[in-house]
């Protein structure tokens, strides 16, 4: 079947209809982060999301080449490096590779290209060149290119494809009577940057003076270097559809290197955001975790990952602390489920299971109905620990049924490892909780667990004892 998602484009779900002639290779654009401080849940609820759509289109057969961008040049980052003291790259090091550590605790499968902005200067340079020879962009006095809508729609162009702008409200033809602007009107954005003295060192060299790219140049130059000038799908957070993205359109078509007929983009796709008591969750309102701030509350990365898949990415939703113990628990229902099954099947293996494969194809073809998904899980894990409480269920079924499930981790990857070796310091810490229990040292006992919680193992007291579970 064939998966529909919803384009902002189109303003409506349909049917992912991809460049390939085999049907077989997808070209997937995802904004990324501004590596100025680390990324709070927020961010990583979009990052998630893609990684979704990635591991989803990879379920279903397809080749996915997925580029997703390092933003380590803009006024954020300028501004901190000036403070710290330290070059550009030293303090962006940082910042990166805090954030490909958090991808990978959160088991998002790592982009195939990753491009820095600051590594793109020629290929940023070339594409405004072309866009100040095809008319569309213009040097102010200052010394910074803008890209002009007035022109761009001059040449038959259409500013506003993914938000039905009022275009009159956003005055695109109104001179800027500000002396703080040198651009010549208010809509219009900058391409380059001309260096001012607070920048510093950074800065290079271009036709145009000194100076830097501007943040949504950068995407369409990388996007296009690395996707071609007419690529599959573009994602981000749905904060980004106006102006990046919107900017990122024109950019691109107004340098006008798509085949006859042919968009810059088919498919955009945009995750809701993430909110802290009705509110975005931000940097600028303070009411952010980053995924370290939960690490630290002991909660795992997989647990965070599943309450971040457990809402429609169109749908806004609040995150609580609440809603993580909830993620916990239900986790802990698959977990025990699965346990069970694998000793049930032992050393036998099955052919998987279609019946819960096919529901999970048929909720996530409909444009990633993960309410659905989940639905049929649980209850094919309600169903399956009826099998089990009524000893019914055999070796080859319980295989089957490990087998299915393992079919959809890998679009899901929220299961716990199997197989797992458990460390001898852990082992050693859950003896020190049996002993400070057995001396009715309970506070202590509560501390050891806690401390076993925060390095990712969740004691389950048995009948046989205690049994220790990853998280
Ligand atoms: P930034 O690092 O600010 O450029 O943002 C990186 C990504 O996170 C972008 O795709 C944003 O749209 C997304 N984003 C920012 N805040 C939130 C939020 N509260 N919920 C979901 N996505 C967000
Ligand atoms: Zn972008």
């Amino acid at each position: 079947m064939a998966l529909r998602l919803f384009n902002t484009l189109k303003r409506e779900i349909e049917e992912i209809v991809v460049r390939d002639p085999d049907k077989r290779r997808v070209g997937m654009y995802c904004c990324g982060p501004t590596v100025y401080d680390y990324a709070h849940i927020g961010n990583y609820r979009t990052f998630v999301f893609a990684d979704l759509v990635r591991r989803y289109l990879e379920f279903k057969g397809y080749a996915v080449n997925h580029v997703m961008n390092i933003t380590d040049v803009e006024d954020k980052i300028i501004a901190r490096v000036k403070s710290a003291g330290v070059t550009l790259r030293d303090y962006t090091a940082k910042y990166e590779t805090a954030f490909l550590e958090d991808m990978a605790t959160l088991r998002c499968v790592r982009p195939h290209h990753l491009p820095r902005a600051t590594e793109h200067i020629p290929e940023i340079i070339e594409l405004i060149s072309r866009l100040l020879a095809r008319g569309v962009a213009y040097q102010a006095p200052d010394g910074s290119v803008y890209f002009s809508i007035e022109r761009y729609r001059g040449c038959g162009c259409r500013y506003g494809q993914l938000l039905n702008l009022d275009l009159d409200s956003l005055r695109p033809g109104e001179r800027v009577s500000n002396d703080e602007y040198a651009k010549e009107a208010v809509a219009d954005f900058a391409l380059w940057k001309a260096r001012v003295p607070e920048d510093g060192a950074v800065t290079w060299p271009s036709p145009w003076g000194e100076g830097r790219p501007g943040w949504h140049v950068e995407c369409s130059a990388m996007s296009m270097k690395l996707l071609g000038p007419s690529f599959d799908l573009h994602l981000g957070g749905e904060d980004l559809i106006f102006p990046h993205h919107e900017d990122e359109i024109a950019q691109s078509e107004g340098a006008d290197l798509q085949p006859a007929g042919e968009p810059f983009v088919r498919h955009w796709l945009h995750g809701a955001h993430l909110l802290v008591e009705g509110r975005k969750m931000s940097k600028s309102l303070g009411n952010y975790f980053t995924l370290r701030d939960l690490l630290a509350k002991g909660y795992a990365g997989r647990e965070i990952r599943y309450l971040l898949l457990s809402a429609h990415y169109r749908e806004a939703f609040n995150f609580t602390l609440e809603n993580l113990i909830g993620a916990r628990t239900a986790l802990n229902r698959l977990d025990d489920c699965v346990t069970k099954l694998r000793e049930l099947a032992g050393p036998v293996t099955a052919s998987p299971d279609p019946t819960l494969i096919e529901s999970i194809r048929t909720a996530l073809d409909e444009d990633l109905n993960v309410s659905a998904a989940w639905a049929a899980l649980f209850d094919w894990v309600r169903e399956l620990n009826r099998q089990i409480a009524g000893q019914t269920l055999s070796a080859e079924p319980a295989a089957a049924a490990v087998a299915a499930w393992e079919a959809v981790d890998r679009i899901f990857a929220v299961g716990a490892p199997a197989g797992l070796e458990i460390p001898a310091e852990i082992t050693a810490l859950l003896e020190q909780r049996q002993a400070a229990r057995k001396a009715r040292d309970f506070p202590k006992a509560d501390t050891l667990r806690d401390t076993l919680l925060a390095k990712g193992w969740a004691i389950e007291d048995t009948p046989k004892g205690p049994r220790l579970k990853p998280r």
